[in-house]
């Protein structure tokens, strides 16, 4: 059966990235043959004998360059093994903010080459020659690309199906429809004095239904205000953020997520 999903990583620090990605739900999956996740050592392509991959920048400067020469027959290697050119990310501070939707959009490619630099980066004509589109997981810089990497391949490899039990379990999270989740609990009822909200446990699915949407709604206002302007509310969410507006005004506070 072919795989669903396969990202090759090309890296320095294979057996970091491959340890951490094989744990879990996604090793399950990978046992299981719905994704595969291979890491590349761009060591090994490189054609000097000290197999160094790095330089110093032209024009001076602090730091040592990815020279293109590895990075590209390693790209080279497994597109070749994949027969076509593979839709190839950097990951990058200077990159496109990831967000939920990067993630719905790569999980539908089947398959993925991520570059992780380090150092002070790459040479820019392997970026121009080589890669699709760069990934930064946030305004701030990391000594290298192998933990957005992994947060990436995470990210796409959960909404895989078969990957997890059931859709629900990414559809109903937060970011998937533009709101955060509600509260989650779980055993016991009554931890250090703290109880389960009542309607929990009631048993009444249509009202722990509403319950639930209604957190979600007031933790998005509370917390993130900027995703309300391109989630898409009902009439009845939108009925609801304004009695929730009301209940914080009377409140006095833009607190108490009860
Ligand atoms: N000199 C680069 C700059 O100023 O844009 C930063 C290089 S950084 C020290 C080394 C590598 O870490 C980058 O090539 C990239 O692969 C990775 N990296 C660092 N921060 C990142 C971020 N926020 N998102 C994605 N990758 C990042």
């Amino acid at each position: 059966m072919a795989v669903s999903m396969h990202i090759d990583i090309m890296t320095l620090f294979p057996d970091a990235v491959e340890n951490m990605l094989r744990t879990s739900i996604l090793g399950r999956a990978q046992e299981r043959n719905i994704i595969r996740i291979e890491c590349h050592q761009i060591r090994d392509y490189t054609t000097n004998k000290q197999k160094q991959v790095d330089d110093y920048p032209y024009g001076g400067g602090m730091g040592m360059i990815m020279q293109a020469q590895p990075l590209h027959a390693c790209w080279k290697y497994l597109c070749d093994r994949s027969g076509y050119r593979v839709h190839t990310i950097l990951m990058s501070p200077q990159g496109k903010t990831y967000h939920q939707e990067d993630a719905k959009r790569l999980s539908n490619l089947g398959r993925l080459i991520l570059v992780c630099g380090h150092y002070e980066g790459v040479d820019e004509r392997f970026i121009e020659e080589c890669v699709d589109e760069e990934i930064s997981i946030g305004d701030f810089v990391l000594t290298g690309g192998e933990i957005p990497a992994m947060a990436v391949a995470d990210s796409v490899c959960r909404l895989v199906p078969g990957v997890l039990k059931d859709e629900s379990c990414f559809t109903e999270e937060s970011h998937w429809n533009g709101l955060l989740e509600y509260p989650q609990y779980s055993r016991p009822e009554i931890w250090e004095g703290r109880r389960v909200p009542e309607i929990l446990l009631s048993g009444h699915h249509a009202n722990i239904a509403k319950w639930r949407r209604r957190q979600s709604l007031k933790r998005t206002l509370l917390r993130r205000p900027d995703m309300l302007e391109t989630a898409r509310l009902s009439e009845q969410d939108l009925k609801l953020l304004d009695e929730i507006k009301a209940e914080i005004e009377n409140e006095g506070k833009g607190e108490g997520l009860q």
